[in-house]
């Protein structure tokens, strides 16, 4: 059986949480796309964590952690979020990388951080974790796959051709000190030795798990919004969000993801820039992003403040639409307890024309909100457990929100800890 939890929007919706939830019954948990370049906050017996390559199943004994082949693998992130969360108590997680994953390189950093610097007031806003410089290499077939830093003489000989290219990039583009190729051997032997013990060949490990009934859970980070086809293209990441890339990113026959949960917050939030139609501004937002997630919106990588806005049902209908949600788990709901009122965006107005379809980027950054306004509940809804007994107002809020999403909402989670999670 495998399932995917996945994000509608820009990201942060608490995909961490229900993974970490969800992790209780897994077998496997599994990374399939992206890489250290955003977080996963988790709340549990342990403490709190901000995991950015490790699987949220790391909590669990009985869970594998996989690094699937389609994540940006930084290798000596992946060393110290171990050494962190065992330095905190936590039992040594069960942690296996795929053979085919690809190497984060140090210069994937650097190129990452130059080539912001070269487009100056233009940039992408980047976390700088070298993660678009590390899939175009991949696409450009001159990344590293695991395999390769135990290939001493291959290695030597690719490193040299690779640094070819960067050096002249880096000669003549950004007018940037040159790469050298010995001391970037010597890094990755050292990467090879960090990563030997967790190394595995993952399609194996995931069709013995498959064949004998094990269940898999994969892990999605950020949200549909950021897919690079299907979001706010070029403002987007790199690598593709969606349930359906579990296929590849892990290597699981596409019919086999039975169930796709997507992850929607009860109001939206985004880091980085690109177009967001119902974002607020002023005190309105600073009042919301303060309220917001477990102690404000602050990015669990960067720190950023970040951007917030009432819930968009425009996008999150379309983020799910492309997930291929069977299922909704909708968060963060106890932070709106303190609203009068709740807006919500139920349309866009493009040009003089309202429409429900979320539109490409161009259209997408000339919509305005149009919005609904739905009543409060005015209470503090942590430590309710059951459905039944959540106000009124509030459950009118959800079942609003279930119509316009068009997928039922099965998981309603009211506090950032594990046990905060009502089922409905
Ligand atoms: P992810 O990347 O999708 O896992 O999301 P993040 O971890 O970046 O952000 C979600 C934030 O919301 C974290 O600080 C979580 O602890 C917090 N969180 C998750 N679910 C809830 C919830 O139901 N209520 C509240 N108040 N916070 C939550």
């Amino acid at each position: 059986m495998v399932k995917a939890v996945v994000g509608a929007c820009w990201g942060d919706e608490g995909k961490g949480k229900i993974t970490d939830m969800l992790a209780a019954d897994a077998d496997i948990v599994v990374r399939f796309q992206g890489g250290a370049n955003a977080g996963h906050t988790i709340v549990n017996e342990y403490g709190k964590f901000a995991l950015h390559l490790l699987p949220s199943g790391s909590f669990n004994a009985n869970v594998t952690n996989l690094i699937g082949n389609g994540v940006a693998l930084d290798i000596p992130q992946l060393v110290s979020e171990i050494a962190d969360v065992t330095a905190k108590g936590v039992p040594t997680p069960n942690i296996a990388v795929s053979e085919r994953s690809q190497v984060l390189m140090p210069y994937h950093r650097l190129f990452d951080t130059y080539e912001e610097e070269r487009l100056s007031s233009r940039q992408f806003g980047s976390t700088k974790s070298g993660i678009a410089p590390f899939f175009s290499d991949k696409f450009s077939k001159i990344g590293f796959q695991v395999w390769e830093l135990f290939e001493e003489d291959r290695l030597k000989e690719k490193i040299e051709n690779v640094l070819e290219v960067k050096n002249l990039i880096l000669e003549h583009v950004y007018h940037k000190p040159l790469l050298d190729a010995g001391e970037l051997y010597d890094t990755c032997k050292q990467y090879a030795e960090m990563v030997r013990p967790y190394v595995v060949d993952s399609t194996k490990l995931i069709h013995d798990a498959i064949k004998s009934g094990k269940t898999i859970l994969l892990e999605g980070q950020l949200g549909s919004l950021k897919d690079p086809d299907f979001g706010i293209y070029p403002m987007t990441t790199s690598s593709s969000t969606l349930a359906g890339y579990g296929a590849i990113g892990a290597g699981i026959p596409p019919y086999e993801i039975k169930e796709i949960i997507t992850v929607v917050k009860a109001y939206s939030s985004a880091v980085g820039a690109g177009a967001f139609v119902s974002e607020l501004f002023g005190s309105e937002a600073e009042e919301l992003r303060r309220r917001g997630g477990d102690g404000g919106e602050y990015g669990a990588t960067t720190g950023r403040p970040r951007r917030v806005g009432w819930f968009d049902c425009v996008a999150s209908r379309y983020g799910c639409r492309v997930q291929g949600t069977t299922a909704v788990a909708f968060t963060v709901l106890d932070v709106l307890g303190y609203l009068d009122e709740i807006p919500v965006c139920v349309g866009y107005e493009i040009d003089g024309e309202i429409t429900r379809d979320f539109p490409t980027t161009g259209r997408l950054e000339r919509a305005k909100p149009v919005l609904k306004t739905l009543p409060g509940w005015k209470q503090d809804i942590r430590g309710i457990k059951s459905y039944d007994q959540l106000p009124e107002n509030c459950r009118k809020y959800i079942e609003f929100i279930e119509k316009e999403l068009e997928v039922p909402i099965t998981i309603v989670s009211n506090g950032p800890a594990r046990e905060d999670i009502i089922l409905k």
